[in-house]
């Protein structure tokens, strides 16, 4: 059934998937969850068998594929083409797509896992596969019509990168203040988009864009509407490219939209509801962020360990060995563990729909993605401190890590919008 309908689903020259994410394993069957009270209590940890042998496998990638690129990509600021190929080959960029549309059918705790797995060796790599697929497939297979789905999943599964364009010059932090407009045509046939946006991960390697605009500025961020804009469309251009401190190799553009005509059934959802698809989309995408900062300070724990327990040696002995050395190695290891629990505490409780009445899993994601990053940047840090010299230069991998785990605070809500919704929902069931 699946293999059929699978044929109807990929449009020639599309390759499905193949090795890594085997459909037979990851059908929706071996990775639903059930709800927390069915379950024996278990390490917050645990991975069902489908996640463990994801994980398994990706990092075995990530350290055979990804690692001999990752240096040379970050120096020329550019993701290597054959590395997405490969990411489109392994599944991993249709990890939840559904198998009828090419997808590898898995569910949202196995994106988490392959993020962090990613992010360990390369943060780059592994925010490219984050917004794809937390933010771009999400946004597909939540609020596409059937025809979209038909159209584009299949595509985003199998060869085309996608890029998720909400932030513009003017609207960072306050994201629905955004300026980009869209004007329907009489008829009702298309609408036309004119406008910018700015910060979008991907966008030079991506084909297909969600683009938020409005098509009602009266209304505010009510009349944020979803559309999906294909590269190529006349007076859609990608104007610069950023330069950047850290997640070099993902690239980061401006675009500008100059009366972009956009067929009507490129509407994504419905009018006005793109303010709501936004925020319930950041959500989750954040706890794909907090993942890609867990991956990246395990990744630069476990770089400098190697260092200073096994290379460098100071005063006849491992540098590693000194208690001074010892204390705050286990102390960072601590802090990536306790980071981590909150991570799978926030995917685990957006499978089960939440623990608190009207709440989902915001709380949970939000401060997962908030500590995260702190460890992230902490962790990173240190671990250029531990191994001296040989931390500090562009010869080894330790001070792209801490480069890298600045962005963590910065996209998808900065840390003070973290903290500003972590406030307002504690206040919401303590304030009298
Ligand atoms: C590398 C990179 C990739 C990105 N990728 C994407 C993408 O793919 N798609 C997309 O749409 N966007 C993307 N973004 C945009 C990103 O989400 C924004 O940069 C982020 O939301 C912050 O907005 P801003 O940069 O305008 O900062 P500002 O909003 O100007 O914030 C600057 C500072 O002011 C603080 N601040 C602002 N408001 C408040 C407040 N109310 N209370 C307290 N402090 C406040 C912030 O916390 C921050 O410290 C990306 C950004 C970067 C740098």
């Amino acid at each position: 059934m699946a293999t059929s309908a699978l044929r109807t689903a990929i449009p020639r020259g599309f390759r499905r998937p193949s090795l890594l994410l085997r459909p037979g394993l990851l059908s929706a069957q071996n990775t639903s969850r059930r709800h927390f009270s069915d379950v024996s209590p278990t390490s917050i940890f645990h991975l069902t068998e489908t996640e463990d042998m994801l994980k398994e496998s990706v990092g075995r990638f990530a350290r055979d594929v990804v690692l001999p690129k990752t240096r040379e990509m970050d120096e020329n600021e550019m993701m290597d083409k054959s590395i997405v190929e490969q990411l489109f080959e392994q599944g991993l960029m249709g990890v939840e797509i559904e198998e009828e549309y090419g997808g590898s059918g898995m569910g949202f705790g196995a994106v988490v896992v392959a993020i962090e797995e990613l992010a360990r060796i390369d943060p780059s790599v592994s925010v490219l596969v984050d917004v794809h697929n937390t933010l771009v497939n999400t946004a597909f297979r939540t609020y596409g019509s059937a025809a979209l789905k038909e159209k584009y999943l299949p595509k985003l599964a199998t060869g085309t990168v996608g890029s998720f364009c909400l932030s513009e010059p003017a609207s960072g932090s306050d994201a629905f203040a955004l300026q980009t407009k869209a004007v329907k045509s009489e008829s009702g046939g298309s609408y036309k988009i004119t406008g910018q946006k700015m910060w979008i991960t991907n966008a030079a390697e991506s084909e297909i864009f969600i683009v938020f605009a409005n098509i009602a500025p009266e209304r505010r961020y009510k009349g944020i509407t979803a559309f999906v804009v294909e590269k190529g469309m006349p007076g859609f251009n990608i104007a610069k490219k950023e330069k950047k401190l850290g997640i070099r190799a993902s690239s980061t553009c401006v675009l500008t939209f100059d009366d972009v005509e956009v067929p009507a059934e490129n509407l994504l959802g419905e009018e006005g509801e793109g303010y709501k698809y936004a925020i319930s989309l950041l959500n989750e995408g954040r706890i794909g962020i907090a993942a890609q900062m867990t991956g990246l300070a395990l990744g630069a724990w476990e770089n400098a360990v190697k260092y200073v327990w096994n290379e460098r040696k100071q005063f006849g002995q491992y540098i590693g060995d000194f208690q001074g050395m010892q204390f705050q190695i286990a102390q960072a290891r601590t802090e990536i563990e306790a980071a981590r629990a909150l991570v799978f505490n926030a995917v685990r409780t957006k499978e089960a729909g939440g623990v608190r009445a009207g709440e989902g899993f915001v709380r949970e994601a939000a401060m997962a993605k908030l500590y995260a990053s702190q460890v992230a940047q902490k962790v990173s840090g240190s671990a250029i401190e531990w191994m001296g010299g040989m931390g500090f230069v562009r010869e080894g991998l330790a001070e792209k890590y801490w480069r890298d785990s600045k962005i963590g605070a910065i996209y998808e809500g900065t840390s003070n919008i973290q903290l500003q919704t972590i406030a307002k929902l504690l206040q919401k069931e303590y304030k009298q």
